[in-house]
């Protein structure tokens, strides 16, 4: 099963996040800014996964498994 990102929550320290969407379809949110409310980063995220290249190390954001895009 695939787990998205949840981008209400940090992809560097899992902390609460405020989302301002960037572009959306019918209602669904397809992409986004993800702004920490704990540590400041600002990540962009698109249909279900926040775009960065740090895969060497593990998400700390929450996941979610019921679809790609968040309405
Ligand atoms: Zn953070």
């Amino acid at each position: 099963m695939t787990e998205y990102h949840n981008p209400y929550s940090c992809y560097s320290c899992g902390g609460k996040c405020t989302v301002e969407v960037t572009d959306s379809l019918d209602g669904h949110m397809l992409e986004c800014d993800s702004t920490c409310s704990v540590c400041g980063k600002i990540h962009p995220w698109a249909t279900g996964f926040y775009l960065m290249d740090e895969d060497s190390q593990p998400p700390k954001c929450e996941t979610y498994t019921n679809g790609a895009f968040l309405g």
